[in-house]
């Protein structure tokens, strides 16, 4: 009776929002879930538990603010990127340590992935380099909280010029097959890639097949597809 309405409640929210330049969070997601995501392709939606869990890490994140006011070390929290054509994103923060300036990025996750955490994660380097670039400051920090256990760990990332201009390419790559309606292939370990098993357009990604195809090939097949079930 109440599960279900608090249920509902979070369910009502996802809704698939106009996209018209790329978020930092899509830097190394699949290009083409990325597309997907642009053309606004039906996924399957997240359930209320999932949606729980995030709004739990925006707990944790709005604490460690408290802490970096209180410690008088974080120079601006929530920081959007300068505007520009192709990217937009916001920075958990900007520090002050020591008279050097540093962004940093907040992770949260589970006691078991937490654990087997030796180095930071791929996606968040390459999420914290833009942020850097954009910033034009030279160092960040990856802190990674156990949400189960409120340990934390942290990792210092220098800029790295070179990674973030080939991570700029592949965006204006994937730009190029967004304004040109060429859905781009599948990621090369698929299924087995960690994105595959979490995706939510495996439907959409099965109906359009391994290689590059035209947008209005698939949007056909969604269409005929919507009718049938009707
Ligand atoms: S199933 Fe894998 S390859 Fe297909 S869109 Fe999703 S993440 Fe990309």
């Amino acid at each position: 009776m109440l599960k279900e309405r608090i249920d509902k409640f979070y369910l009502d929210q996802q809704k698939d929002k106009d996209q018209t330049h790329f978020y930092i969070t899509d830097v190394g997601k699949c290009p083409r879930a990325v597309f997907f995501k642009f053309k606004k392709v039906p996924r399957e939606k997240m359930d209320a538990r999932i949606l729980r869990i995030f709004e739990k890490g925006e707990h944790i994140h709005r604490n460690i603010f408290n802490i970096l006011y209180r410690l008088r070390i974080g120079v601006t929290t929530e920081v959007s990127i300068p505007s520009q054509e192709i990217i937009s994103g916001r920075a958990d923060a900007i520090l002050c340590i020591d008279n050097e300036n540093y962004v940093l990025d907040i992770k949260s996750m589970n006691s078991m992935i937490f654990r087997g955490l030796k180095e930071p994660k791929e996606e968040n380097i390459f999420q914290l380099q833009l942020y850097l670039h954009y910033f034009n400051i030279k160092k960040g920090i990856l802190l990674y909280i156990d949400k189960d256990q409120q340990n934390i760990k942290e990792f210092i990332v220098n800029y790295d010029s070179k990674l973030v201009q080939s991570l700029l390419s592949d965006f204006k790559d994937l730009k190029g097959k967004i304004d040109s309606d060429t859905i781009p292939g599948r990621l090369s370990e698929y299924p087995k890639n960690w994105q595959c098993r979490y995706c939510q357009f495996e439907d959409a990604c099965l109906m359009t097949g391994d290689i590059e195809v035209n947008w209005e090939n698939l949007k056909a097949k969604i269409e005929l597809a919507n009718k049938e079930k009707k």
